[in-house]
């Protein structure tokens, strides 16, 4: 699973960092996978690779990617794979084709 190995990259890169009182933003974009079932199998494994990570805020944010829609052949950007096509409503693919995940660190 694509989210185990994101899990572990990041907690690799929080292990040693001083968190307390800080929130942890985790910014996500591109994949096509349903966002809900992401965040809920990123935060499993998350717990598995370091339990340490329970006591901090962890707040996942979606930002906008490149997508393609199906369709009509427009690129656009959107946050969620399932925002429809501004141009004709049709469905769209991700440009990036996995979920990409970068880590900041507030406060
Ligand atoms: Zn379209």
């Amino acid at each position: 699973m694509h989210e185990a190995g994101i899990a572990r990259s990041i907690a690799g890169a929080l292990r040693g960092r001083q968190l307390d009182g800080r929130r942890v933003v985790l910014h996500v974009h591109g994949g096509d996978h349903d966002p809900d079932a992401f965040e809920a199998s990123l935060r499993f494994h998350l717990q598995l690779e370091a339990p340490e990570l329970a006591a901090v805020a962890l707040e996942l944010v979606r930002d906008p990617a490149p997508r393609l829609c199906v369709r009509c052949g427009a690129r656009f950007s959107a946050a969620r794979p399932d925002q429809p096509c501004p141009e004709c409503g049709g469905a769209s693919l991700s440009l990036e084709e996995h979920e990409q995940v970068e880590i900041e660190l507030v406060g």
